[in-house]
C-alpha cells in the first residue's frame, strides 16, 4: 500500500526526510510542494481522463506521483536522485500498481523507448514539478518529442514561465518563447508563491500549460533554419536586423541581410525582439543558407537540449537565451 502520510503537510515532508537521514539537494532542485491546493491545481491543469497515461519528471516523495496515480491508467515517473527513488519504492509508492519509478536522469532517458513501452502507443499528457535549473532543456526535449506529448503542464519559476508566453515587444519574449511557439500555444495556469515549497526558494513560480501542436505551425518550413534566424536576430538584442543577422549562427553578409529584409518588407531597423514568430518564419523562408559552420552545431545542438545552455552562454545579454534559467 503507498504510504499513508499526506505528502503535501511540512512536517511528514521533514520527517521522512529525517528519519532517511537525506536533506534536499540544490543540485537537483529539491523544493518539494506542500500545498495540497496548489498540487491539485498542477494535477486539474492536465484535463485527466481515466485512460491516459502520464509522464512525470521528478517526482521527489512521490506527492504528485500519488495524485496522479489516483486519477489515471498509467505514470511513468523519471527521478535522478538514487536516495528519493529508494524511498519512492521502498515506501511512498510502494505498492501502488500503476506507477513505474524509473531512476534515470530525464534528459538522457529514450523516450522513444520509455513512453510507449510504459505509457503505451500514442501521445501523452506530461505533468511535473521540475528542477528550475533544466526547465530550459526539459521544454526543448519534450518539444522535439511532438509525436509522444500532447500537453506539459509544468511548474517553472515565474520568470521562465514569463519567457515561455512573453508578448512581442516585451522584455521577457526571445528565442525561448519563439522556440515554444513553434511546437505549442502556452499559457499561464496559476501564480504560486515561494511558500508553497518546502525548503523555501528564493523565487516564486508559475503553473504553465503547453498544448502541443499536432502538426507543424508553419508547415514546410526548414525548423532549423528558422532557429538559426531566430538565434542570430536575438543574440545581440540591442542591434537592429540588418546587424544582428551578420552575427552568428547565421553569419550573413551585410548586403545579404539587408537584401533578404527588404524581400520579406521588414524594415532593417526594426530589432530582433519586435518580429512576431510568423515573421520570423517569413523571413526564413526567404533566407539564404547559413555562412557559418557554428549555425550547423546550433542546429545539432537543438537535438540536445542541455546543451542549449552552451550555445546560449555566449549570449551578448542576458533574456535572450534558452538557458538562462
Ligand atoms: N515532484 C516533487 C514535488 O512536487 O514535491 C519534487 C519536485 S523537485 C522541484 C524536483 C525533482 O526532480 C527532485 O526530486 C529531483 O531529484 C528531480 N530531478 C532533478 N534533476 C533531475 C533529472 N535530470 N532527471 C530526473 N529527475 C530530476
Amino acid at each position: 500500500m503507498p504510504h499513508p502520510a499526506n505528502l503535501t503537510t511540512p512536517s511528514v515532508v521533514s520527517t521522512i526526510l529525517r528519519r532517511s537521514g537525506l536533506r534536499p539537494k540544490h543540485r537537483w532542485g529539491q523544493n518539494f510542494l506542500v500545498d495540497a491546493e496548489l498540487l491539485q491545481k498542477v494535477v486539474d491543469g492536465g484535463d485527466l481522463s481515466p485512460d491516459d497515461g502520464v509522464l512525470e519528471i521528478g517526482p521527489g516523495l512521490g506527492a504528485l506521483t500519488q495524485a496522479l496515480a489516483a486519477r489515471v491508467r498509467q505514470v511513468l515517473a523519471v527521478e535522478i536522485d538514487p536516495e528519493l527513488y529508494a524511498i519512492l519504492t521502498q515506501k511512498t509508492l510502494a505498492g501502488v500498481p500503476n506507477v513505474r519509478v524509473q531512476h534515470q536522469d530525464f534528459l538522457q532517458a529514450d523516450l522513444e523507448l520509455l513512453v510507449p513501452e510504459v505509457l503505451g502507443p500514442g501521445r501523452h499528457p506530461v505533468v511535473a514539478n521540475i528542477p528550475y535549473s533544466i526547465t530550459s532543456p526539459v521544454v526543448i526535449r519534450l518539444l522535439e518529442h511532438q509525436h509522444l506529448f500532447d500537453r506539459i503542464v509544468l511548474m517553472v519559476q515565474k520568470e521562465v514561465a514569463d519567457r515561455l508566453i512573453g508578448a512581442p515587444g516585451t522584455k521577457d519574449y526571445g528565442s525561448l518563447t519563439v522556440f515554444v511557439h513553434l511546437y505549442a500555444d502556452a499559457r499561464r495556469v496559476a501564480m504560486v508563491p515561494r511558500t508553497a515549497f518546502l525548503p523555501v526558494p528564493d523565487v516564486d513560480s508559475s503553473i504553465v500549460r503547453l498544448d502541443v501542436l499536432s502538426e507543424p505551425r508553419f508547415p514546410g518550413l526548414d525548423t532549423e533554419h528558422y532557429l538559426a534566424v531566430v538565434h542570430s536576430a536575438f543574440r545581440q538584442r540591442r542591434k537592429n536586423l540588418a546587424n544582428a543577422l551578420t552575427g552568428p549562427p547565421l553569419s550573413w553578409t551585410r548586403e545579404q541581410a539587408l537584401t533578404t529584409l527588404a524581400a520579406a518588407g521588414i524594415d532593417p531597423n526594426r530589432r530582433g525582439e519586435t518580429l512576431t514568430p510568423d515573421e520570423f518564419a517569413h523571413l526564413t523562408r526567404l533566407a539564404p543558407p547559413c555562412n557559418s559552420p557554428q549555425s550547423h552545431q546550433v542546429t545539432k545542438r537543438s537535438r540536445k537540449g542541455r546543451e542549449w545552455n552552451q550555445v546560449d552562454a555566449n549570449a551578448e545579454e542576458a533574456g535572450e537565451s534558452f538557458g538562462q534559467d
